[in-house]
């Protein structure tokens, strides 16, 4: 009663180049079996003599991957790749012969799968992020490249038992980590599982052959349940007639049984459903229908059902899922699906291309936006690991899909938030978004989306996007719109810096930024430095890649001028003197500077906003003014989230300096003698200076004070805090960050 295997396992007998032949002329009745017939005598020509390490003849092997191939129902053109896939690599056989014999085509697949199977998976993290990186290359280029591979590592996998352990392990790993997960991504679900099982069986073989065992002892006895099952199944079709359905059951494969009770920490006896029934139909109204039917017969098990007609995997995949409490009351999954569902489900992007010939597989491939997805990423991950964690992540993750207010479907990788989903929308709206309101609820930006949601994103003119974004997306997209904003912003804000920087030192030399700029002078400037513009010559500085200093050297001014000049300026300096000494003597009272560094620029004038008065320890952000050089504020001021984030820019805090920081604390306490005595006292053991004190009374005859204390930084400012809440009468204490009238 059930089906068998789509793959099934080598016989015994060798196979020939007429049950090759045979194979294809089910599935294409005109297939060019001339070009077969070259390419199997070609390729048992040059491996004439070869051994595999069973012993059998090599050629065997092409043979077998030609098969699976055939089987998953491929054109000419990828089986005849098959047969020709390890001559290149393995024989005398060169690529030019290759091409001279079988064409650019030919030739282009063989060196495709030469060259994969020249990647290893298991060198360092760097490497291997390189080499899959030339893999999704290389599916880009041609899918057929990666099922080739994929039958080639499947023969392989069967055949395993005839190498050394340590090369069992160490392939069987492999296939776990990167082939069985990329045959479930191109939906060939029937070698997926046939890839993981015999991984299981070489990976952790204790665990497999007791799993075979456990299985085995309890098939008489599974049989009969899984009989009743399907002749209830069948009584109930017939009799509301579905007489054309098709139902089977057949025992889940063992890695699925491993995973679940290595998931769920469940013995083998404590796993139900290791059934997996099956109905297959004519027509889509058919599987809800029956749906309807399974459910009137049996109790459903709530959250369970899931509808992938509706809304289709990424890789296609369509069928109808549901449990439900079967007889004995054991659950019981049941995939109810059509014949073209069913040929997706087993052999996934295959099956869309099937046997039409000149039917091009990669535009069928481009449908997959899991693999646009990676190829959009080859090309904007820069960094190798970064590429690979991100791969990794989707190769094994299942996608969400969700819905927009207007009822479209998108789908997105698993930890995708509504950031993802703005960008996906439109940029501005990614730009701006402040959250968004999920289902009707209002959810925060690492919101991870679900499927099913529901996502209408909230923006705000005011909203901009930051480096920590980058930490809540998923989507290709979405980080390299964000790396832009980035970017652009950094320019600008180098730009103003590095302005601001040379204007301060043309000012020494009595040159007027203005003046230059007009007569062209900057231009030269940034012509020799190779810059392109003035504006990339400013931000150079900004960004403290070109000092000022040097940039004037290069800045033409006429001879006799420069004279002059430097007459003048002797003058002018004698003149300003008294007026450059306040701003010294300014800078060298403003302990800022020494408090706070700002990114590759050290003399700059720093003074801290009074709005939000920043200590050391708070996060802080710098904003460049205009002629006062940089305030510091909180990231949480809100005159930061008002001002022009072009003039914003990163400082951090030097926790090496000694300098010390006003704040003000205020003290709600019980009014009571000797307590002010008591604050001071505490304040003091932390060797803290008051600089001022009030006090005050509020009309339920609660005492307030507000100290002005000299502190080291947040650390110390949270120990002064928590030692006042420590003396009795005290309520509260708490930092006084605005400005009180
Ligand atoms: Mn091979």
């Amino acid at each position: 009663m059930s089906t068998p295997p789509t793959l099934p396992i080598a016989g015994n007998k060798p196979k020939e180049l007429s049950d090759l032949i045979a194979c294809i002329k089910i599935y294409h009745p005109n297939a060019d079996t001339a070009l077969i017939e070259k390419a199997y005598r070609f390729s048992e020509t040059v491996h004439q003599g070869q051994k595999r390490s069973s012993g059998e003849s090599y050629f065997h092997h092409p043979i077998e991957v030609a098969f699976i191939i055939a089987e998953l129902q491929l054109d000419t053109t990828t089986v005849a790749t098959a047969l020709l896939h390890d001559t290149v690599e393995d024989t005398v056989a060169t690529l030019e012969q290759i091409e001279a014999e079988f064409g650019p085509e030919i030739a282009a697949l063989v060196d495709g799968v030469t060259k994969i199977s020249q990647i290893s998976f298991q060198t360092s993290e760097e490497k291997q992020a390189e080499n899959f990186r030339k893999m999704v290359f290389a599916m880009a280029k041609d899918l057929r490249v990666i099922l080739v591979k994929l039958a080639d590592r499947t023969h392989n996998m069967r055949t395993l038992q005839h190498l050394r352990p340590d090369k069992q392990a160490r392939i069987a790993q492999e296939t776990l980590d990167i082939y069985a997960p990329l045959a479930n991504r191109l939906g060939l679900s029937a070698m997926k599982r046939e890839l993981e099982d015999l991984s299981l069986r070489y990976t952790k073989p204790e665990i497999y052959y007791k799993l075979v065992a456990q299985v085995n002892k309890k098939l008489n006895e599974r049989d009969q349940y899984t009989q009743d099952v399907l002749a209830m199944i069948e009584g109930a079709l017939h009799e509301h007639g579905y007489h054309n359905a098709r139902v089977s059951g057949r025992p889940k494969h063992f890695y699925s049984i491993h995973k679940k009770m290595e998931k769920r920490d469940l013995t083998y006896d404590q796993v139900y459903d290791l059934t997996g029934f099956r109905i297959i139909l004519e027509t889509v109204e058919q599987c809800y229908g029956v749906l309807g039917l399974i459910h009137s017969l049996w109790t459903p098990v709530p959250g369970r059902f899931k509808d992938y007609i509706a809304i289709p995997k990424a890789n296609f995949y369509q069928s109808l899922h549901t449990t439900v409490v079967g007889p004995g009351g054991e659950k019981i999954e049941i995939q109810i699906r059509t014949q073209e569902m069913h040929d997706t489900a087993e052999r996934g992007i295959a099956a869309h291309w099937a046997y039409k010939e000149g039917k091009n597989l990669n535009q069928e491939a481009s449908k997959f936006s899991w693999l646009n997805r990676l190829v959009e990423w080859n090309k904007d991950l820069k960094d190798p690991n970064e590429f690979l964690e991100t791969v990794k992540l989707d190769l094994f993750s299942e996608d969400v899909y969700i819905f927009t207010p207007k009822g479209k479907v998108i789908e997105f990788p698993q930890g995708a938030t509504p950031l993802d989903f703005a960008y996906t929308i439109h940029t501005d709206l990614g730009h701006h978004c402040i959250g968004a309101k999920v289902n009707g609820r209002m959810v925060p930006l690492k919101y991870k989306l679900k499927s099913g949601d529901t996502v209408e994103v909230l923006t705000s003119p005011n909203q901009t996007p930051n480096k920590d974004w980058l930490k809540l997306v998923k989507t290709s997209r979405a980080k390299s719109k964000i790396r832009q904003f980035i970017k652009v912003q950094e320019h600008e804000s180098s730009k103003v810096m590095g302005e601001m920087i040379l204007e301060k030192e043309l000012k020494k030399e009595d040159l007027k930024f203005k003046t230059l700029m007009k007569e062209g002078l900057l231009d030269t400037a940034a012509e020799a430095f190779s810059l392109k513009s003035v504006d990339d010559l400013l931000s150079a500085i900004g960004y403290g890649k070109l000092s000022a200093k040097k940039v004037i050297t290069k800045i033409p001014l006429p001879e006799k001028e420069a004279e002059e000049t430097s007459k003048e300026t002797k003058d002018l300096k004698e003149q300003k003197r008294p007026l450059q000494k306040i701003v010294e003597e300014a800078s060298k009272k403003s302990t800022s500077r020494q408090v706070v560094k700002v990114k590759g620029i050290e003399d700059l004038l720093v003074h801290f906003a009074r709005c939000c008065n920043p200590v050391p320890g708070d996060s802080v952000v710098g904003f460049i003014t205009r002629g006062r050089g940089i305030s510091v504020h909180t990231r949480k001021c809100p005159k930061i989230f008002d001002s022009d984030p072009h003039r914003l820019i990163d400082i951090e805090w030097d926790m090496n300096s000694v300098a010390e920081r006003a704040v003000k604390i205020r003290v709600i306490c019980e009014d009571r003698p000797g307590l002010l005595a008591d604050m001071s006292a505490v304040i003091k053991d932390q060797h803290a200076n008051i600089t001022r004190a009030q006090i005050g009374t509020t009309k339920d005859k609660k005492a307030v004070c507000l100290f002005s204390i000299s502190i080291k930084n947040l650390n110390h400012l949270s120990k002064i805090i928590s030692a006042l809440e420590g003396i009795s009468g005290v309520l509260k204490a708490e930092r006084v960050q605005k400005k009180e009238s």
